[in-house]
């Protein structure tokens, strides 16, 4: 068996462990720990006692200590010249800051997986780096394949996007820098954007579209600022139409 099979089934066999209500709850009630020292992520222990046992701590000590951390969360344990981090982790709801492939809507299609990414964007920017480091560590080499069901798409007015690259004159309307490069026909790369998204309702014409560098429109759908949004319109007021 080589490394990525090992690594995929150990993956597999930790997500399939989880599933499994009667070891989640043991796991749970033994209170996983994670240890740091000075900062420095040591590992994860699956109770107090391992981690006292592979620090190669004072056993007689750990029970006490195991009680207090227990109420406090955290817990610095001092032995020796050494000061180690405890931090419960609690991997219910660690569990819960992660989205998992089971997450996924049964029937999913290009929208619904891109909410997915989303929502696992946003609960994988709560782990720390250490835990985001095991994680990734993790991962199955071999992405999950799944079948997307059709999406709506708006077919937009192929004019009136190139019009609003016209009208721009080769600069991001946004940021007002120059299109980051030239298109193949020697043009400046711009993307038009629906200043109100279409699937907000919003109309595929000239005064609801704008020309824009790809970072300020991936900006605008990642970040849909009302300010930038004004700034746009005020943009679309003010240009010169042909
Ligand atoms: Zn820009
Ligand atoms: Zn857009």
């Amino acid at each position: 068996m080589n490394d990525s099979h090992k690594r995929r089934n150990i993956a597999e066999g930790v997500k399939k462990s989880w599933q499994d209500p009667e070891v989640k709850a043991a796991r749970i009630k033994h209170d996983p720990v994670i240890v740091h020292e000075k900062g420095v992520f040591l590992d994860k222990y699956s109770s107090t006692w391992q981690a006292f046992k592979a620090l190669g701590l004072s056993a007689n000590k750990h029970q006490q200590f195991r009680k207090k951390l227990k109420t406090a969360g955290s817990l610095d344990y001092s032995e020796g010249s050494k000061v180690y981090e405890f931090k419960i982790c609690d991997e219910t709801s660690v569990h819960k800051q992660t989205l998992s492939l089971s997450d996924l809507p049964s029937n999913p299609d290009s929208r619904s997986l891109a909410s997915w990414y989303e929502e696992s964007e946003r609960r994988v920017a709560t782990l720390d780096r250490n835990e985001l480091a095991r994680r990734a560590a993790m991962a199955s080499p071999v992405p999950h394949k799944i079948e997307l069901a059709a999406t709506t798409a708006y077919v937009r007015d192929p004019y009136v996007a190139a019009y609003a690259k016209i009208l721009a004159k080769g600069d991001c309307d946004l940021c007002t820098k120059p299109a980051p490069f030239l298109t193949v026909n020697a043009e400046p790369y711009l993307e038009s954007h629906h200043v109100t998204w279409l699937s907000r309702g919003g109309y595929d014409l000239i005064e609801n579209v704008v020309a824009l560098c790809p970072n300020c429109h991936r900006k605008m759908h990642s970040r849909d600022e009302e300010a930038d949004r004004e700034h746009l319109l005020y943009r679309i007021s003010t240009r010169h139409q042909l």
